[in-house]
């Protein structure tokens, strides 16, 4: 009979002591070191496995007061006002939601407090797959809906920003707004990749597609040979962001 393969390129799991940041109060939290990414991000840039398959470690959270964020033990001055706030203690206790997107928009609270827009629409957005993941497509519209607003309300959007705009509102049906984001960053004469992904967006809102597509299908055929692409993906070490950032052509 088989015996399970150790994982050798997943998170370390071992739990650590940590001091949380807002409270003061100690608990054991898993360590996160994802391996890179292997396969192609989907269009927001969620990314593919083996990393997709650990959202479950991407925060930590404080058992005390709820506190939530990549390390609890970093807080921002203002972070305890607004994990005291009776809208944070309200999201925390409303068990319609799932507890792990609770706890990407408890960190998404908190940075919206401390006047973080743009990091806060990205801790929504993982709300929004958390809610894909269980088959629950009102809660994963309205995130989507709540993650492009604080886009939108903090200082201009870069390309790649407004590429995951335009997914977020495709995937939430917002149609005429998906098509307007799309075409006025298109006439913008954008990077070729930044391109090509905007024209595969514009197909898919045409169609009235609300699917999630891979990064790998809106790319020209080159990227999507096996061998090319593996010399051209991730570079050990690289990590996610560095990849994406040589992808757009930042
Ligand atoms: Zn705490």
């Amino acid at each position: 009979m088989a015996q399970p393969r150790p994982s050798n390129n997943s998170a370390s799991t071992v739990p650590q002591g940590v001091i949380c940041g807002v409270c003061g109060t100690e608990s054991r939290q898993q360590a996160l070191r994802p391996a890179p990414p292997e396969q192609a991000p989907d269009l927001d840039l969620r990314p593919g496995q083996p990393v997709r398959g650990t959202m479950a470690r991407w925060l930590q959270q404080c058992p005390h007061c709820g506190y939530s964020a990549p390390d609890i033990t970093q807080a921002h001055p203002a972070a305890a006002q607004a994990v005291g706030a009776a809208n944070f203690r309200a999201l925390l206790n409303d068990t319609s939601h799932p507890p792990l997107a609770r706890r990407f928009m408890g960190w998404a609270l908190v940075l919206e407090e401390t006047g973080a827009l743009h990091t806060a629409a990205e801790a929504t957005l993982p709300a929004a797959w958390v809610a894909d993941d269980l088959g629950k497509p009102d809660l994963a519209r309205a995130w989507r809906l709540e993650a492009v607003a604080l886009w939108r309300s903090g200082p201009p959007l870069d390309a790649e920003q407004r590429v995951r705009v335009v997914d977020a509102l495709r995937r939430a049906e917002a149609w005429d707004d998906a098509a307007y984001t799309a075409q006025s960053l298109l006439r913008e004469d954008p990077p070729e990749a930044v391109s090509q992904v905007l024209m595969l967006e514009l197909r898919l809102i045409e169609a009235q597609d609300t699917a999630r597509h891979s990064m790998a299908s809106a790319l020209p055929p080159p990227a999507r040979r096996p061998h090319v692409s593996h010399q051209k993906s991730i570079k050990r070490g690289e990590g996610l962001r560095g990849w994406l950032k040589r992808l757009f052509g930042r």
